[in-house]
């Protein structure tokens, strides 16, 4: 595999994407200005003056992939942090332990997060979501190792970074907790996060999320019940607090794990409340696969929310990768190709519809237009040498070019040679 970062190229006048094959079987040419969609003509169109040009020789262009649930500061840890319980409280308590041994650096966090960006740039995405501890543990010093990957990929992806509260967080014994999300606000968060699922009173923790978030005039996305007991919904909590209190900004509800576990009757009404709220759910196939279902040896659950009834409802699924290659998950290539794999395997969407949840639906979770290659979208695009979507997913193949707002942003081109 054989794969160079390129810097953005000359902004010229704007760029053409010529000989590009669209899902839809049309091999257009592309016409790029301001960092949006101008034209999508037929394949031969002229090539209008002071445009640059990129050939795509027949190669599948896709709306660009999204990562909408991403831990940087956690990233490519997993051997300097083992969970030898590999459940959800053994990644915790290993993560805990090795940060109040000051074995986890601002330096260290922000080379393996640029690392992680860098990989995740590479396999096709140009927006990522990442939550980062802000606890009082942690501080805020994950927010500006953040920023500071932010500040060196300006340009190359949209990074998004979500204050991830601990616990607990309402009444007298969250004043502490409290202060640390203030402060992470002050230091510059674009989402107020959460958990909930693991407070001791998830009502309370939820309100102060949301109160904070309308202070700050930011959108909300919790990690939310994150556990296989059937009886705890907090996303029909979230729902009704969206509902009573008229909360005006983007919502999403991440994992959503326990609404998978639920009768269908319950998952059909609790999804009805999402949709009805506009609350977005992003299913996170890898990390729940890994974690969940670790007491369970026979007819394992897959840990994964309720795809089909919160998309019957009419609700908004997205996929995004979670944790990679750390105390939470031992594996993970950061590529969404893999997640879509996943999506039809462990999901049962079709490669089409699970394709579309890592890369329109991620990018609508996020708050991003969504690109269906008409005039005015975005200009950010996954090119793949794959005959069709469904073989995109299934060989996740490494010849790959990503342009960002219309701006090349990475190359790749896989060589394989059989010595037969
Ligand atoms: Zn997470």
């Amino acid at each position: 595999m054989g794969t160079a970062a390129e810097r953005p190229g000359s902004d010229g006048e704007g760029r053409m994407l010529r000989n590009a094959r669209l899902a839809d079987g049309r091999t257009v040419d592309v016409h790029v200005r301001g960092g949006a969609i101008a034209a999508v003509a037929a394949a031969g169109s002229p090539v209008p003056a002071g445009f640059d040009r990129d050939d795509l020789d027949g190669w599948l262009l896709l709306p660009a992939p999204a990562e909408p649930h991403a831990h940087l500061d956690k990233a490519l840890t997993a051997e300097a942090i083992p969970n030898p319980r590999g459940d959800l409280a053994g990644a915790i308590e290993a993560w805990t332990t090795a940060a109040a041994d000051g074995r986890l650096t601002e330096e260290n966090m922000i080379e393996r997060a640029a690392a992680a960006v860098e990989l995740l740039i590479v396999h096709g995405v140009t927006a990522i979501r990442s939550h980062v501890n802000t606890t009082p543990e942690a501080g805020v010093s994950g927010v500006q190792a953040l920023r500071e990957v932010r500040r060196r990929f300006e340009g190359l992806v949209d990074l998004q970074i979500v204050a991830l509260t601990g616990k607990p967080m309402a009444g007298t014994d969250g004043a502490e907790g409290r202060a640390v999300l203030g402060a992470a606000l002050e230091a510059g968060v674009d989402v107020v996060g959460g958990v909930p699922h693991l407070d001791p009173d998830p009502v309370g923790a939820m309100e102060v999320a949301f109160a904070a978030a309308r202070d700050a005039g930011l959108p909300v996305d919790l990690h939310t019940d994150e556990t296989l007991d059937p009886e705890m919904l907090n996303l029909r909590d979230m729902a009704r607090a969206v509902q009573r209190t008229g909360f005006e900004h983007p919502v999403a509800a991440s994992h959503c794990v326990s609404l998978g576990m639920a009768p269908p009757e319950i998952q059909a009404a609790v999804a009805a409340e999402a949709a009805a709220a506009d609350i977005a759910v992003i299913t996170l196939p890898q990390t729940n696969l890994y974690l969940q279902g670790r007491d369970h040896p026979a007819a394992t659950p897959r840990g994964l929310t309720a795809v089909d009834a919160l998309q019957r409802a009419g609700a908004l699924v997205a996929a995004g990768a979670d944790n990679v290659q750390d105390p939470f998950n031992l594996v993970g290539r950061s590529d969404p190709l893999e997640t879509a794999a996943l999506l039809v395997m462990a999901a049962h969407q079709s490669p089409e519809a699970a394709y579309d949840m890592v890369s329109n639906g991620a990018r609508r979770a996020m708050g991003l237009a969504p690109v269906h290659f008409q005039p005015g979208d975005p200009a950010d695009f996954l090119a793949i040498d794959a005959p069709s979507v469904r073989a995109a997913v299934a060989d996740a193949g490494m010849s790959r070019r990503v342009w960002r707002r219309g701006r090349p942003v990475a190359s790749s081109r896989q060589h394989t040679r059989l010595f037969a």
